[in-house]
């Protein structure tokens, strides 16, 4: 275990050292003015600059980053963080600016987001965008806020919003913390959203349907156009969680098919970092007729001059502090940027490609619920292996061991020991190899040495975690 800063301290020990009484060429530069320098300590422990080095080092190899291996965890696109990013959002003039600098002083920051838009909407098929949101949950919830506004604005009071039985859980969270009251619709035998289920559910009431396209089992709703047709004839708006958008990249665009509002998840979709809570980006699209209920401040140009207009009066407000995550939001424009239309599209074909490269390899050992094909991710299930008293939860642990990350496990909760895989564009197939070759092995430990199973991970810095407590009794201090 690696000890903290605190316990590795040893009085008087300093990261530097700088020369006391020299004269001459030697004589010592006085840093910090006298009257600037602190009477009493500081509290804070004393290290050489190498134990400080070699602790985050070790702490970071402690941990299990995209950096290291790979993260096939499903519906979340753990891919690369392209380095070109970092080099652009590191840029001065990006990682200096104050968000209470005035617009004439921020023209640049300012352009960059008004192009992010122009390019988010041409991506998606919408009209206008929000690039405040910084999770796609908030998407989801500011998304909500809309609908409301929009059917207050026409003086109906409707209280329901459709979810398919596949959602992602903050789509109902989302829906229900905006006031409406959630309808959920089974999937068919296939995956896909039941179209006679639907219809039934259907009634002057529905405000709105929230759909995942790919869905969270990785399966291209096809029934799109006449789903999104039913779901106007009755007044309703149709909501894009863009999570998967993936492999739609500059191939299909879900204004097209039909949806009134999107939220992408920069953080997936758009090679942005993701995880340990953020900082995330989850930017709100709209066609025309609802951007007026858009947050403010919107961007805007005027004269060749890019300005912050808060002069919104049927917005929803503000639903973030200052423009979101502006460092975030430059990443993600230099991903677009440097991959250009073609690029794009490349990434959406490769995502797809290997998903199924994938599926057609694991197919052989796991149960298929589905049969695909796939898009961007695949479900498979453990169930085969139940018999042995293995569960996927096993064989998640197990690959921990071998350095490889885990799938997400029990979830789409449509599929019993559900195992969702999602290997993005960004692997090579000797990646993709490799981890289907130890996943047979791993089978095959499943039915001749179960145990090894359960006591997995046994070569990590921590053996298996009680779950439930390491998320509610969280201790963040030392
Ligand atoms: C990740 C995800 C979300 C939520 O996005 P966050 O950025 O994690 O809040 C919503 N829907 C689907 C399908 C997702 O995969």
């Amino acid at each position: 275990m690696e000890k903290t800063l605190f316990e590795l301290s040893k009085e008087g020990r300093r990261a530097y050292s700088l020369p006391g009484e020299d004269t001459g060429p030697f004589q010592s530069i006085q840093v910090i003015p006298q009257e600037f320098l602190r009477e009493s300590e500081n509290g804070l422990p004393s290290l050489s600059e190498l134990e400080v080095v070699r602790h985050y080092t070790h702490l970071s190899r402690l941990n299990f980053s995209i950096d290291s291996n790979f993260y096939p965890l499903g519906s979340c696109s753990m891919k690369y963080n392209p380095k070109m990013n970092e080099v652009a959002a590191s840029l001065s003039g990006f990682a200096k600016v104050h968000p209470l600098q005035p617009a004439h002083l921020s023209q640049g920051i300012l352009s960059l987001l008004y192009e992010l838009e122009k390019l988010l909407s041409e991506i998606s098929g919408m009209d206008r965008f929000c690039l405040q949101s910084c999770a796609g949950a908030q998407g989801e919830f500011l998304g909500m806020l809309i609908v409301r506004a929009y059917f207050d604005s026409l003086g109906q009071k409707r209280t329901q919003v459709i979810v398919p039985d596949s959602a992602h859980g903050t789509n109902p969270s989302s829906a229900h913390l905006a006031g409406f009251t959630v309808v959920s619709v089974p999937s068919d035998a296939k995956g896909h959203i039941d179209s006679e289920a639907l219809e039934k559910v259907l009634n002057p009431d529905v405000a709105c349907l929230m759909l995942t396209n790919p869905n969270t089992l990785g399966l291209f709703e096809r029934d799109i156009l006449r789903v999104a047709k039913d779901m106007h004839k009755i007044g309703a708006l149709l909501y894009y969680d863009g999570a998967n958008l993936n492999p739609l990249l500059g191939l299909a665009r879900p204004g097209d098919m039909g949806f009134d509002m999107v939220h992408l998840n920069l953080h997936k979709t758009f090679s942005t970092p993701h995880g340990g809570g953020g900082p995330g980006a989850g930017p709100v699209g709209v066609k025309a007729h609802l951007a007026k209920f858009l947050p403010t401040p919107v961007i805007e140009k005027k004269e060749g001059e890019y300005f912050l207009n808060e002069n919104l009066p049927d917005s929803v407000g503000r639903v973030r502090s200052f423009y979101g995550n502006v460092g975030i939001l430059v990443r993600a424009y230099t991903y677009i940027k440097a991959l250009g239309k073609e690029g794009l599209e490349k990434t959406g074909q490769a995502a797809v490609l290997n998903a199924n490269y994938l599926f057609s390899k694991l197919k052989k050992i796991f149960e298929t619920p589905f049969p695909g094909p796939f898009m961007h991710e695949f479900v498979v299930s453990a169930k085969p292996y139940v018999k042995h008293g293995v569960r996927a939860l096993d064989i998640a642990k197990r690959l921990l061991d071998f350095g490889m990350h885990p799938p997400t496990v029990y979830f789409p909760l449509i599929v019993e020991e559900a195992m969702m895989i999602e290997p993005t564009e960004t692997e090579t197939r000797e990646t993709l190899d490799a981890y289907a070759d130890l996943m047979v092995q791993i089978a095959r430990e499943a039915q001749n040495a179960p145990e090894k199973l359960h006591q997995a991970p046994t070569e990590t810095p921590v053996r298996r975690l009680d779950e439930v407590a390491a998320a509610k009794e969280l201790r963040l201090v030392w």
